[in-house]
């Protein structure tokens, strides 16, 4: 299998984020690329760099007034005397629809869901790399490989088609499954982050030939809060073909197991041409977000089932997971289990 990534996704550098009222350093940091790295070389990967492709694929999922805002907007900032470094949005327009507001200050607020999601000098740039990765791994897959690894960061399923959150920008997972619609007329997203893949489910909500899947630590008590439900199931043409299993905090391997099986039976039911895996790593035991309790093995037991269960070709996009000592070994033990079972 290729591991797809460009080193200039390290050039994004977000110091801080805004949590509980307090900032704090961002976890989403450059290093994780590289322990990520070491573990899909671990498990035989060959590196592959992406070429530039242009804007085509990003604009397919996401607006053009969004995207002309990630491009411009800390430029812009960087103008208002005394502000931060970062564009972080200090009020948000909910329950508001008076048009579209022409300050910077309030697009901020317009496009980004929460204060996770800072805006540096060179966030735009490294988030184009991490899209044009996941739609040349996803171009690998049309080519005919059996499975291929996109090594996204910034990581994507919290970006909606013009919103940025939870330290996402260009929604990656989207991107490659619209890449994949290029042949395939139905393609399945798997999200197995341990945060709901709001980004990925807003994008699809209304169609039914994306079907989206999303194993996560259930919202009432944890981030993202507002989505990622029972409940969502889809809306218009695409009722039923959004199926969320929200876990209870603290759940391991078992309970893991369990709800992907009902997630892999929905997939089958739904027979599509290819599949696209929102692998997320923080589920893990010892993530620092610590929701869920997944163990080492149980990423390689995951995977094997996802495997064998559907029979698909597989485009695996890198979500979250981050800095503890087993992350690289964590992504091992996931795509050696995805290749071997
Ligand atoms: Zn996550």
């Amino acid at each position: 299998m290729k591991v797809v990534y460009h080193a200039d996704q390290k050039q994004h550098y977000p110091k801080q984020f805004l949590v509980n009222g307090c900032f704090q350093p961002n976890p989403e940091m450059p290093e994780r690329l590289d322990r990520l790295l070491e573990g899909a070389l671990a498990a035989g990967c060959t590196p592959e760099t992406p070429p530039r492709q242009g804007m085509q694929p990003i604009e397919a999922v996401h607006s053009p007034a969004y995207l002309e805002f990630l491009e411009r907007a800390h430029e812009r900032w960087a103008h208002i005397a005394g502000a931060s470094d970062a564009v972080t949005p200090n009020i948000h327009p909910d329950r508001r629809d008076v048009g579209y507001p022409a300050s910077v200050v309030a697009q901020a607020g317009y496009h980004m869901s929460d204060a996770s999601a800072p805006i540096g000098d060179r966030t735009w740039h490294s988030s184009c790399w991490s899209a044009w990765t996941a739609a040349h791994a996803a171009g690998l897959v049309l080519d005919g490989e059996p499975g291929a690894y996109a090594l996204c960061r910034p990581p994507g399923h919290h970006a909606f088609s013009d919103m940025a959150g939870g330290f996402c920008y260009l929604n990656n997972t989207a991107i490659g499954a619209q890449v994949l619609r290029g042949s395939h007329d139905r393609v399945a997203i798997l999200d197995v982050d341990l945060h709901h893949g709001n980004g990925t489910q807003s994008i699809f909500y209304a169609r039914n030939d994306v079907l989206t899947v999303s194993i996560h630590a259930d919202p009432r008590r944890f981030y993202p809060f507002f989505w990622g439900y029972a409940n969502e199931q889809g809306q218009g043409e695409g009722l039923g073909y959004n199926l969320n299993l929200p876990l209870p905090r603290g759940s391991g391997d078992a309970e893991f197991t369990a709800a992907l099986e009902v997630g892999l039976e929905r997939i089958r039911e739904f027979s599509p041409g290819a599949l696209v895996i929102a692998l997320g790593l923080d589920a893990f035991e010892g993530d620092p977000f610590g929701g869920l309790r997944v163990s080492t093995g149980g990423f390689r037991a995951i995977a094997a089932r996802i495997s064998a269960g559907l029979r698909l070709p597989a485009l695996i996009v890198q979500e979250g997971g981050y800095l503890c000592d087993e992350l690289g070994e964590n992504l091992n033990q996931f795509l050696q289990g995805f290749q071997h079972g």
